[in-house]
């Protein structure tokens, strides 16, 4: 939960995740809907339909057991080579290195690493230096941990704490006065300008028609349906005698999207495909959905009341 998203955000999640899913053999039988419902509103919803595969993997393969070796780890739907290093060292105590943002800066400031930020060349560099220490450690749990430590709370991205840093007898950025210029800065992806038009149509029974998302972004989820849009999957619908209720902005990964809420009157049948479903409005909690949906039903709720 914490990749990608505030601890505060995290937080109010978390408790309730455990408590809908109090051990693995619960989360492995949890449909897509369960666990994306638990998760709405964390955003990167891919996470957790993969913590729940992950889940499956461990039941059916593993005998309900997580495993300790990097190799085995990995085989583990959602699990990459930091979380199994992660595990490893700090559930098992092997000597297994991990290497995230952080643990690049640390690394690239410690050994003089000059790679940008987050490229490939500066991973890789990463992961060989942070195997060379792991395995030069009396304790993999406590050094990764440290590691973990240092990058959030000392040897931050800007204005580093060297005074209070335990490893700076050993650090070449600070011997060399280079603690700004390691790593180099990084090329930041450009962002994108968009605007969206989206749908809100009722039925005589007051549901409302969402439509389920099948592309690389928020999949599976169900989403408004759209106007003409390169954001999401789907045709746009067709919609007559249209009311605009509200504008909003909202960031999702590199895309700055201006929002446009309109109320309508459905202009032709829609495909019986499993596409589009009418949502009771009482039910919208069980119902996952990202937090762009959330904003602009909320926002049309109040402006209609
Ligand atoms: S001495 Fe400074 S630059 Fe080097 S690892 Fe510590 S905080 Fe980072």
């Amino acid at each position: 939960m914490l990749q990608q998203t505030r601890m505060e955000v995290v937080l109010k999640y978390y408790e309730h995740f455990l408590a809908t899913f109090p051990d693995l053999a619960s989360l492995a039988k949890a449909s897509d809907d369960q666990v994306l419902a638990s998760w709405s509103g964390l955003g990167y919803y891919r996470r957790a339909r993969m913590l729940r595969d992950g889940a499956r993997v461990v039941s059916v393969d593993f005998g309900g057991n997580v495993p300790d070796a990097v190799q085995e780890l990995m085989h583990i739907t959602g699990i990459g080579r930091y979380t199994a290093g992660a595990i490893s060292s700090i559930a098992y105590g092997q000597h297994a290195p991990i290497v995230d943002g952080n643990i690049a800066r640390i690394v690239s400031r410690l050994a003089g690493i000059d790679e940008p930020a987050g490229s490939a060349a500066l991973m890789r560099a990463a992961w060989i230096e942070s195997e060379r220490l792991v395995n030069a450690c009396h304790s993999p749990r406590e050094f990764n941990q440290g590691l973990m430590e240092i990058g959030a709370l000392i040897c931050r991205p800007r204005t580093p704490d060297c005074g209070a840093c335990p490893l700076r007898s050993h650090c070449f950025a600070f011997r060399n006065k280079r603690t700004e210029s390691l790593p180099r800065k990084k090329i930041k992806p450009e962002t994108r300008d968009m605007n969206v038009d989206l749908y809100i149509v009722s039925d005589k029974r007051g549901r409302i028609l969402m439509r389920r998302e099948s592309g690389p972004l928020m999949n599976a989820m169900m989403h408004l349906p759209h106007g003409d849009t390169s954001l999401l999957t789907g045709a746009p619908l067709r919609v007559n005698d249209t009311r605009l209720l509200a504008k909003f902005r909202h960031t999702i990964t590199t895309r700055r999207i201006a929002f446009s809420v309109y109320t309508g009157k459905l202009g032709s049948a829609i495909r019986d495909d499993g596409e589009y479903e009418w949502i009771d409005v009482s039910n919208l909690a069980s119902v996952p959905h990202p937090s762009y949906v959330a904003k602009a039903l909320a926002l049309s709720t109040q402006l209609k009341s």
